[in-house]
């Protein structure tokens, strides 16, 4: 396959931030961008050419994606088979329905990373309320119950053990089929973001370390300040993934370090991912113009870091204090800045990100915290 080269129009699955970021990188780099995302004020359309308005699973919008585009990828995982099915009969979608059909149910992501010998925690797969109360008997106090789909930012999850009324955790995820695992304990997260090109070229950045507050990534850094040996492990296992998978694209894995330093996968995310955000900050390419050269089969950037870097998330509580942030404030911290979504404000909701760059990774962290804090109406 050619390159799709810039002044080509690329065609996007989803149009969230991640769609926003993604369109802004490719604009750099001279495409045209259209987005199919089912809320016609979704946070990339402002950026983009184009927002086509329909459901991820429209047959007949992927159609019109696919037509009036180049190439096609996606920003988020839950795209229908059928309409990635019908994008790929017109044109390259990268990364490919294999990709998403593996990924998308936590169940099968689960199985087959087992399958495959990549190292998990102990889990169960349930598929009624009878199994998972089986489950629950043996997977250990406060066991994390996920719904095999539609779950995010630590949504479509419950904890429960062995005493718990499994009919009524069955019934608060959807009465659906859910991936059961043993709670771990945790040393740290941390996550590894690969590009690969068809015909295999990768390139990895160097691994985050992330910190989760109620299931949900508040922070991150680059370079992870772990050991040499644990980030080189978590790249090959990550590496590995991604070439088994024939991933065309971008591959976010998350990984968590256990107590005793082991390292096991948690999930697998085919786009650009939230514990990444810094790369746009002070690494030589961003994950999003890194993901656009790979689906446009161009020559991968570098991935170094010139410098540590942070970022922390801001919710949309934020917003609810009866006054604006306060910008200045943040701005004001010399290698501070500010990412907004556009997206309006709802209590939990991802809003934007404050980054900051320093010398060391607690620093970048430390200033990213501060400036988060400093914008809080009243602080
Ligand atoms: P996101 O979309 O933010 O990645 P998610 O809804 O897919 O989140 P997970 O990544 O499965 O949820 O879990 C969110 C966080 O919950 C993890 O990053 C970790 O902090 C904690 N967690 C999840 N599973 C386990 C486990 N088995 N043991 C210990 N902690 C866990
Ligand atoms: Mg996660």
């Amino acid at each position: 396959m050619t390159a799709v080269l810039p002044g080509a129009t690329i065609g996007i699955f989803g149009g969230g931030q991640l769609g926003r970021m993604m369109t802004l990188a490719a604009r750099t780099l001279g495409y045209h961008v259209i987005v199919l995302d089912p809320d016609a004020a979704c946070a990339a359309g402002p950026v983009a050419d184009r927002v086509i308005t329909a459901r991820l699973d429209d047959v007949a919008a992927a159609t019109e994606l696919a037509r009036a585009s180049d190439v096609v990828t996606v920003e988020i995982e839950k795209v229908g088979l059928d309409a990635m099915a019908a994008a790929a009969a017109l044109r390259p979608v990268r990364p490919g329905a294999h990709v998403l059909r593996v990924i998308q149910d936590r169940a099968r992501q689960k199985q087959w990373l087992a399958e495959h010998d990549f190292p998990l925690g102990p889990f169960w797969v349930a598929r009624s309320a009878g199994e998972l109360r089986d489950v629950l008997a043996r997977a250990g106090a406060n066991a994390f119950v996920k719904s095999a789909t539609g779950g995010y930012d630590g949504r479509g999850q419950a904890r429960a053990g062995p005493a718990d009324d499994a009919e009524a955790v069955w019934r608060s995820l959807g009465s659906a089929p859910c991936v059961v695992e043993q709670a771990l304990e945790l040393e740290s997260e941390i996550s590894v973001m690969v590009a690969r090109r068809e015909g295999g070229a990768q390139a990895t950045f160097p691994p985050a370390l992330n910190h989760h507050v109620n299931g949900v990534l508040d922070w991150s850094v680059i370079p992870a300040p772990i050991p040499d040996t644990l980030a080189r492990e978590g790249v090959r296992i990550a590496c590995g993934i991604a070439e088994r998978l024939d991933v065309v694209g971008l591959l976010a894995v998350e990984m968590f370090v256990v107590r005793g330093g082991t390292l096991v996968v948690n999930e697998l995310a085919p786009r650009p991912h939230n514990s990444f955000h810094h790369t746009e900050l002070a690494s030589l390419t961003s994950q999003f113009e890194q993901g656009i050269r790979a689906v446009c089969d161009l020559p991968l950037g570098a991935t170094d870091s010139t410098r540590p870097a942070a970022i922390a998330n801001l919710f949309g509580d934020l917003w609810l204090h009866g006054a604006a942030p306060r910008w200045e404030q943040a701005l004001a911290l010399p290698g501070v800045r500010v990412h907004l979504y556009g997206k309006s404000p709802r209590p939990g909701r991802k809003m934007g990100h404050v980054g900051a760059v320093a010398d060391s990774a607690d620093d970048a962290v430390a200033m990213a915290l501060d400036a988060r804090a400093r914008l809080r109406p009243g602080a």
